[in-house]
């Protein structure tokens, strides 16, 4: 019998011990922990922060399904990782041993690194954590009583862009339809070099159709733009030109903000030598295993990856949906293969596959593989998307409940955009304007 412990229940951890029970052997034992005692639905968070949906509507109680399909489950969360003695110490001073150990704890939010950045303290909302969704609701609401200007978008060494442009456009909507967006100007303020850049180089033509939905939005946008500190009601950014010199300074009034942190390693792994690189980012092999700790696996947005290119402002590369799934996929073989003495063999496909919703429509962009030149490079927009993501997300919450293991993107969303075969050559078969 073998111990498989996964750390972390989100979007990774929790289909990770599915998988798992499926790949793993009867007589082994999986437990997860987590810091929460639910799953939450982290993509919904947007609609969360202006009142489309409530934290009751994507949360998940966990150690009900997950004992369903014979999975443990300690809510206690993990003080510290120590994997030269393969265990973990958690928060209330016990010690759990492992045999093998994927971690899937996604990212510490870095809110510190910005004087007055973030719910905790500073002055300016967040939608990563359902929490903080939903007090950014409570502010919405007071906000859109007594209606002003909005900045909105991510910080230097941030990496996940996506959802800086569909909470801009959400709000958008959602203004639109109190009939308040006449009063309200909106700033996009980003790290990105240019509009659509996304963390990826762009996709396709996104820096063309995402500068045009911003417009026909009336948002405005600094790019290369670096927060230097927030104070209540005042964002103070310097914006550098493309060779990294500085451009301008901007004070951006604003009586509502959401800006995305840059994220890092969280404490229990930080530092720890061979495990993580120095943000903390768990670094691993093309079978998703660390190299000085070979029973120690990650998946998702803890995993380490490199930016794809210099930037004048520094971007770090987001972790999609696809790309976490087939993460967690190539994990729960390697390590059920290792169970029955075999070698690890499976490798990630690391692309990046993103359905952005913007309220009343929608982007959706595939990126195979995630660097450029890709062998495809599709960006496309329409009420599709935000139709799509809908579904997704019942889809996915469903997935939850029900301990089903398939892969999501692998087994729908690849066969609706017509991708048939990901290993070796991609048969891109996307229609121009969406499905
Ligand atoms: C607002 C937002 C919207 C997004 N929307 C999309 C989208 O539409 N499509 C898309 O493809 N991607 C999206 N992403 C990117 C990505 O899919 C998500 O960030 C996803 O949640 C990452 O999954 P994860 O499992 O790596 O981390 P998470 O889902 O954050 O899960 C981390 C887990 O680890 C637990 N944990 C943390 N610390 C500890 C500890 N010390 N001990 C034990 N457990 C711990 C947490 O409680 C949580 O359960 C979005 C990201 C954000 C922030």
């Amino acid at each position: 019998m073998a111990h498989i412990v996964i750390m972390g229940a989100g979007i990774g951890g929790v289909p990770m011990a599915y998988e798992m029970r499926e790949e793993a052997r009867k007589e082994d034992k999986i437990t997860v922990v987590s810091n929460n005692p639910r799953f939450h639905f982290v993509p919904s968070n947007p609609w969360v922060a202006v009142n489309w949906r409530k934290r009751d509507d994507i949360e998940i109680e966990l150690k009900p399904v997950l004992a369903k399909k014979n999975i443990d489950f300690i809510d206690t969360g993990v003080k510290r990782v120590h994997p030269e003695k393969s265990q973990l110490e958690l928060n209330d001073g016990s010690t759990l041993d492992y045999d093998y150990l994927v971690i899937a704890t996604g990212p510490h939010l870095d809110f510190d690194a910005i004087e007055g950045l973030g719910p905790h303290g500073g002055h300016t909302q967040s939608i990563c954590h359902v929490e903080h969704a939903a007090n950014a609701s409570k502010n919405w609401e007071a906000f859109c009583a007594d209606p002003g200007p909005v900045v909105v978008g991510a910080v230097q060494g941030a990496s996940c862009y996506g959802p800086a442009y569909e909470f801009a456009a959400i709000m958008d909507t959602d203004l639109r339809r109190r009939k308040i967006r006449d009063q309200v100007p909106i700033t996009y303020v980003t790290a990105e070099p240019y509009i659509g850049h996304l963390g990826l180089g762009g996709v396709g033509d996104s820096k063309g159709m995402m500068e045009s939905i911003m417009r026909n939005r009336h948002i405005n946008w600094i790019t290369n733009a670096k927060v230097d500190k927030v104070e209540a009601g005042l964002m103070h950014v310097t914006e550098f030109n493309d060779d990294g010199t500085e451009k301008k300074k901007h004070e951006l009034p604003f009586k509502f903000s959401m800006m995305l942190p840059a994220f890092r390693g969280i404490d229990a792994v930080m530092g720890i030598e061979g495990l993580t690189n120095p943000r903390g980012f768990i670094t691993v092999d093309k079978h998703q295993r660390n190299a000085k700790f070979p029973n120690v696996f990650a998946v998702g947005v803890c995993v380490a990856i490199p930016p794809v290119g210099p930037t004048p402002v520094p971007v770090g590369v987001p972790k999609t949906g696809y790309m976490i799934e087939s993460m967690v996929t190539a994990t729960a073989h390697n390590i059920g293969n290792l169970l029955r003495d075999k070698q690890a063999d499976q490798q990630a496909t690391w692309n990046a596959i993103c359905l952005a919703d913007f309220g009343d429509s929608g982007a959706a962009f595939v990126a195979l593989p995630q660097i450029p030149p890709r062998n495809v490079n599709w960006f496309s927009e329409g009420r599709w998307v935000h139709l799509a993501k809908i579904a997704f997300e019942k889809y996915f919450l469903r997935k939850i409940k029900k301990g089903t293991s398939e892969p999501v993107y692998e087994k729908y969303v690849l066969k609706a955009l017509g991708i048939t075969k990901l290993k070796g050559q991609v048969t891109p078969k996307v229609p121009a304007d969406g499905i």
